[in-house]
């Protein structure tokens, strides 16, 4: 559990309560976000909290060098993103992760079974993966996928299923081809009390990873996804018993009049615990725009009362992302995750500073609020009270100055 410090500074920056928090954290409907070994501001998530955002970072055995994803990674919080995650895989996984670890100052997420599958492969074993999973605690990663709920069961599904995409986790992928292989059940499933002595020595949370996630709207809500969510509600409880911190992660690919009956669902089986979601993509046709189709599923999931988003960049489902790929799919993001927040906190106070300006044609004031600096400064470029090239002289709000008397000048 986090200490009443870090309780207190989430509060804090948030404008909460602090003892409501507190609550809400023994509650397992927040969690608070820091490794007990890393000196960064901790991070809440969950009931009561604005919504996070997450980027993924990470080289891969073809792409990138640790040096580049970190400046990625230094990209993804200079546009907004609260947290970053290293998925790196291949030979340079652990160097990456100690870059990113040395020069970020925001909580880190990483998938251990990345790199204990890469290690040995189909020799991995329970001990491998949870040796694995101690190390990038002590080093301080602060929170963890981990895909505990795909059961052996599961995966024997996998073989006949009339999915269109059986599987599109790499972690679950990898856990499932082993348990078929071997013939075992899933270790971070049959030994999940060890996992959780790990997650509690450090303070490291728990991200219940979706295995079985859809990644078609063809699959959104099937068997899989819905066995795998129950299972991880069932964990959940456990980990609530023991004092671990869990966040659970979603879809994935949905039709979006899914999406809020789901996250209804998931809020009920997991008892209120954070969700976590990636996208949701609401169509499987914006090859190069999906991080579009992922703001809008991710706006209506926040809405609906998802948490934590994780960002889709323009590149997925082809490309590892590059530097402006991950600015895209943050600033896409966090205007899914603050529209969702204008329905779930009622929090609008920024929406009206920014149309007050508008309406004075206040450019400085709403440069304030540019989403990047490229468009700060184009619209820095303007003179106060002056209309822009759109309409020119049949600028409705110069017109409107002549006749109406604005609350700023009565
Ligand atoms: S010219 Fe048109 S677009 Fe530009 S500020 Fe005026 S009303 Fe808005």
């Amino acid at each position: 559990m986090p200490e009443q410090s870090d309780i207190d500074y989430v509060a804090q920056e948030e404008g909460v309560d602090a003892s409501k928090l507190a609550n809400l954290v023994r509650a397992g409907r927040a969690v608070v976000v820091r490794n007990l070994r890393r000196s960064i501001k901790p991070l809440g998530i969950g009931e009561g909290l604005r919504t996070k955002v997450n980027a993924n970072v990470g080289l891969s055995p073809r792409a990138s060098t640790p040096e580049k994803e970190v400046k990625k990674a230094l990209v993804a919080l200079k546009h907004g993103a609260d947290t970053i995650m290293d998925l790196s895989t291949g030979p340079y996984l652990k160097k990456t992760l100690s870059a990113i670890l040395r020069h970020i100052d925001a909580p880190i997420g990483t998938v251990p079974v990345y790199q204990a599958f890469g290690e040995r492969g189909f020799d991995m074993t329970s001990d491998s993966i949870f040796r694995v999973i101690e190390d990038q605690c002590k080093k301080g990663v602060d929170f963890i996928t981990v895909h505990c709920g795909i059961k052996r069961e599961y995966a024997k599904k996998l073989r006949g299923c009339d999915r269109l995409i059986p599987i599109t986790s790499k972690g679950g992928a990898a856990l499932a081809a082993w348990m078929l292989r071997t013939g075992e059940e899933n270790p971070l499933y049959a030994d999940y009390d060890h996992l959780l002595d790990i997650a509690r020595e450090y303070n490291v949370v728990l991200s219940l990873g979706d295995a079985l996630r859809p990644a078609a709207l063809h699959d959104a809500g099937d068997f899989f996804q819905m066995a795998e969510l129950k299972t991880l509600g069932e964990l959940t409880k456990r980990s609530r018993e023991r004092g671990v911190q869990v966040i659970v992660e979603g879809p994935g690919h949905m039709p979006l009049d899914m999406i809020e009956k789901h996250v209804r669902e998931q809020k009920k089986i997991c008892g209120g615990a954070p969700y976590y979601v990636l996208g949701p993509l609401v169509t499987d046709t914006a090859l190069g725009y999906d991080h579009i189709s992922g703001a809008i599923g991710g706006a209506i999931a926040a809405a609906s009362g998802v948490d934590f988003l994780c960002y889709v960049t323009p590149s997925e489902h082809y490309s590892l992302p590059g530097e402006d790929d991950v600015k895209r799919g943050v600033i896409a993001s966090k205007i899914a995750a603050h529209a969702g927040d204008i329905v779930k906190l009622g929090k609008r106070g920024e929406d009206d500073t920014i149309s007050e300006a508008r309406s004075h044609l206040d450019w400085h004031t709403m440069a304030r609020y540019a989403m990047d600096e490229a468009t700060k400064q184009r619209v820095l470029e303007i003179a106060d009270s002056e209309p822009c090239t759109m309409c020119g002289d049949l600028c409705a709000m110069k017109i409107s100055q002549s006749f109406v008397v604005s609350k700023k000048k009565r």
